[in-house]
């Protein structure tokens, strides 16, 4: 029996280990195939398949894309994917200046409130080409405008407060089929994670179908054994074939790589007949 770990992250996005370095863990750790899923990019991926074939490892082309499905953002995995496809590379950009506009406006709406430079503050705990609320939180934090990252957060940056802004990611369509256009299998991440009514994941879930999606993360490191039953009953319903993962994003979090419960034995695994 291969172990499995379908969803990780490095540098590339908001992960802590370079992909060379991530990839001698999941060597060290024993795990067979590792996807690299890192957000909106695959900037990491040419590093990773290098030291993949170094380790032992066998690695999946991966990504994680936003989504906003309803107001709520939604993460769709893509494994096995073509990280040369122009279609894809084009949606990512676009995804990653979205990004970039909202850290504008972000910064226009705090100097607004008598926050001193936003942008370039933010913009000094910037590690790659993606700038985030958390960087933003970081300076609000250094300052001394908030007391701690959370606080930053619920003071400056959450909705209802005067440094939000709303963003608006891919729809569930386009992300499946940048996936699929690329080659890949569109996977629903982490479902435990979203406020749905079983009404609103029914009405996801459909949506994803129609788009072409093709799998659900049944086994991730934060669903417990009743969470598991949970959308292993889902993946059964609706024919989804079933994906696990660590999410792995730094060796001091809970989460380690290739540290999951088996998937129930009844699913059809997101790996059966392909060569992964
Ligand atoms: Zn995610
Ligand atoms: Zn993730």
């Amino acid at each position: 029996m291969k172990t499995y770990d379908l969803h990780t992250h490095s540098t590339a996005s908001d992960g802590l280990l370079d992909p060379t370095t991530l990839l001698e863990r999941a060597g060290a750790r024993k795990v067979d195939v590792m996807a690299l899923t890192d957000h909106d990019s695959v900037g990491g991926i040419a590093e990773a398949r290098k030291a993949a074939a170094l380790a032992g490892v066998h690695l999946v082309a991966g990504v994680e894309i936003s989504v906003s499905w309803q107001g709520q953002l939604i993460h769709i995995v893509g494994l096995n994917i073509d990280d040369s496809h122009p279609e894809l590379l084009q949606g990512l950009e676009s995804l990653r200046n979205r990004r970039d506009d909202r850290a504008v406006r972000m910064a226009l709406k705090l100097e607004k409130i008598g926050i001193p430079s936003p942008l370039q503050g933010a913009q000094r705990y910037q590690t790659t080409d993606i700038l985030s609320r958390s960087h933003f939180a970081r300076y609000l934090v250094e300052i001394g405008k908030a007391d701690t990252f959370d606080a930053a957060f619920k003071q400056f940056l959450n909705p209802g407060t005067p440094g939000h802004v709303s963003m608006e990611w891919a729809t569930v369509a386009e992300a499946v089929t940048w996936i699929k256009d690329a080659g890949g299998k569109a996977v629903v991440a982490h479902p435990g994670r979203y406020r749905m009514s079983e009404v609103e994941l029914h009405r996801f879930l459909n949506d994803f179908i129609d788009a072409g999606g093709y799998g659900i993360e049944v086994v991730c490191s934060n669903l417990d054994p009743v969470q598991i039953d949970r959308f292993a009953r889902v993946a059964r319903t609706y024919g989804l074939r079933a994906s696990k993962g660590s999410d792995f994003h730094s060796p001091s979090s809970r989460r380690e790589l290739g540290r999951l419960a088996p998937l129930p034995q009844d699913l059809t695994p997101v790996w059966q007949d392909q060569h992964w």
